[in-house]
């Protein structure tokens, strides 16, 4: 039996994540299940897997969650906290789905016990890149990619060596807005940003996938994860979705990873790492596909491509003031404080008045100097956001 854990369980990835657990019910054993505001979701699966522990993120939701699973034999506990607690026990292999910045410090957590971290939660290596490596290698740990494009490009560069690589390309569907005239992007509603063409996702990565901040978040991450130079990461518009990303050697060759838009190839993969199961994915019918599309992305409709180009290249402390800058932004445009277009003059406002301090692109961060970061640009965006609101 393989013990593991779902940080954000009651989430996209984290419902993925237990589909592939119910198909093989008796190899897993649950340890710990966490969630948020979604308590009977939470409840039902802790009890349905027989979890060691549930724990929801809030803590003054403590008590109902403890209602929900009295006499049920599944432990009880709320708050930052109790997260972390539920990171550190041992596990053979953890799912971080959690979204947003608070996914560090419990995936961190995984790491520094040298354990096995499925990273669905992309802001880890954002805010973090640099750091969250270091500590992987420090600790023996293991980090799988869940990311589609990043489990993509770690599929293609199995036994590659990757000073052989030459560029990698990862592809976007160019979300909600890819074919809206472009003046009709400024008012653009919340509802409207909240569906995705071809991936059923949470509500704030299928915005983020409108806005292209959430393929901005994955250059980076593609940067920090496989160690390679900004200028070889490209990503282009493949409206199909079914081209995940591309790994180019030095010979020329190109290695694409295709597969269906289903989350639970890239989750079962790193479940199954490493060996290769069969998974419940639709297989590919190519020529009812016909054709796969690609063009490139329009730098008018998609700003935060270049802003994420720059942070890239900035390195340092930039992608966690250009995420906690994102994650205010996109807040406010859920809360319809700004415009759709609003969200990258803010993210762009808040790290020009950040670079004009100190050391955005210092390389030898620590973990306090990431959690003054993230919390220095929050402070900034909401200043800009209430200048704009
Ligand atoms: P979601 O919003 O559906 O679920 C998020 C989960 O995190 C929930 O369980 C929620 O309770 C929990 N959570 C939210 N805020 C929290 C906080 N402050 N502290 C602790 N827990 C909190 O999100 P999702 O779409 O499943 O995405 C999860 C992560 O995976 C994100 O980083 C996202 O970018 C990444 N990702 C998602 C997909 C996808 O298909 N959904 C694909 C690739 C990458
Ligand atoms: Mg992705």
């Amino acid at each position: 039996m393989r013990r593991i854990s779902i940080l954000g369980a009651t989430g996209s990835i984290g419902q993925n994540t237990l589909d592939l657990v119910r198909r093989s019910r008796d190899e897993f054993q649950v340890v710990a299940l966490t969630g948020g505001r979604n308590l009977d979701r939470l409840a039902a699966d802790a009890v349905e897997f027989g979890a060691e522990v549930a724990v929801t993120c809030h803590e003054e939701l403590f008590a109902p969650l403890q209602e929900r699973l009295a006499g049920t034999g599944v432990a009880v506990a709320a708050g930052q906290g109790a997260l972390i607690e539920a990171a550190a026990r041992p596990a053979d292999w953890v799912m971080s789905a959690i979204v947003g910045a608070a996914g560090l410090l419990p995936g961190l957590e995984v790491i520094r016990r040298g354990g096995t971290l499925a990273l669905a939660n992309k802001e880890t290596l954002v805010c973090a890149g640099a750091l969250v490596m270091r500590e992987v290698a420090q600790h023996g740990a293991t980090l799988l990619p869940v990311d589609s494009e990043h489990s993509a490009i770690f599929q293609a560069l199995t036994g590659e060596d990757i000073a052989a690589v030459e560029r990698i390309v990862i592809t976007a569907s160019g979300g909600a807005f890819r074919d809206w005239p472009l003046d009709r992007l400024a008012s653009a509603t919340v509802a409207e940003a909240s569906s995705h063409p071809n991936w059923a996702m949470g509500q704030r990565i299928t915005i983020d996938s409108a806005s292209m901040f959430n393929k901005g978040l994955e250059l980076i991450e593609t940067k920090e994860f496989f160690g390679i130079a900004p200028d070889r990461i490209e990503a282009v518009i493949h409206p199909e979705s079914l081209v995940h990303a591309l790994v180019g050697f030095r010979d020329g060759a190109l290695m694409a990873h295709v597969g269906a838009p289903d989350m639970r190839h890239a989750i079962g993969f790193a479940l199954n790492w490493p060996e290769r199961r069969p998974l419940p994915v639709a297989r590919l019918d190519l020529a009812t596909i016909g054709q796969l599309t690609f063009r490139a992305p329009e730098p008018a409709r998609y700003p935060a491509l270049a802003i994420a180009r720059a942070v890239m290249e900035t390195g340092g402390l930039a992608g966690c003031a250009f995420n906690a800058a994102k994650e205010c932004a996109l807040d406010a445009f859920i809360a319809a404080r700004i415009g759709f277009l609003d969200m990258a003059v803010v993210v762009e406002a808040t790290l020009d008045r950040m670079s004009a301090g100190p050391g955005l692109q210092f390389a030898g961060f620590d973990l306090d100097m990431v959690l003054e970061t993230d919390r220095d640009a929050r402070r900034v965006a909401e200043e800009v956001i209430g200048l704009r609101g």
